[in-house]
């Protein structure tokens, strides 16, 4: 295990997948390191990919809504991506691509030590819950595993494409804001 400054120098480097070629940042994750909640995306759309940041743009003003609602911030969680390259056109990030990548991701984990870990989307869901996760039907459920609960809800591009989803990702919310009280992490 690398810890942090290795990780990012080496993560910044990074040719391990073809989408290098087409990368303008790699997007490594932001956030307080010594949280105990981490939230994982799919990948860096364009806005990402050209500031270095995950979640810039209208679906990260979504996802600082979504931890406004949970009492979290920036400052209080972590943030990162199964790939830390977009992926071109925002495709779905390659299983070859993932399988990459993911030691990078581990790696975070190990360090930061959640005892949350939220999946933002289908990709992350399938990646790290379940690889038949169904987000559509599974959304909001827990799963405990090494010590880490992992839970799924909608990813907030997929919110902002269709706002019937928010209900249920707000009783998503409501679920994550009562697992942080009964893990006593306030
Ligand atoms: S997506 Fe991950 S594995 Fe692929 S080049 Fe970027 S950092 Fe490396």
């Amino acid at each position: 295990m690398l810890q942090w400054e290795e990780l990012h120098r080496v993560c910044m480097d990074c040719t391990k997948c073809a989408l290098c070629e087409t990368r303008n940042n790699v997007v490594f994750g932001v956030g307080n390191r010594q949280t105990d909640i981490l939230f994982v995306g799919e990948g860096p759309g364009e806005q990402e990919d050209l500031k270095g940041e995950p979640f810039v743009g209208p679906a990260g003003k979504l996802l600082d809504d979504m931890l406004s609602i949970i009492d979290l911030d920036r400052n209080k969680c972590y943030i990162a991506n199964i790939v830390k390259c977009r992926p071109p056109k925002n495709r779905d990030p390659l299983e070859t691509e993932q399988d990459a990548c993911i030691d990078y991701l581990r790696n975070q984990v190990a360090l930061i030590k959640p005892k949350i870990i939220v999946c933002l989307g289908r990709i992350a869901a399938t990646r790290l819950i379940r690889p038949d996760f169904r987000i559509t039907r599974e959304h909001g459920t827990w799963t405990e595993r090494g010590g880490i609960w992992f839970t799924a809800t909608y990813h907030p591009s997929a919110l902002l494409r269709d706002v019937s989803k928010r209900p249920d990702a707000f009783d998503d919310l409501m679920a994550i804001r009562e697992k942080i009280r009964s893990l006593s992490m306030e």
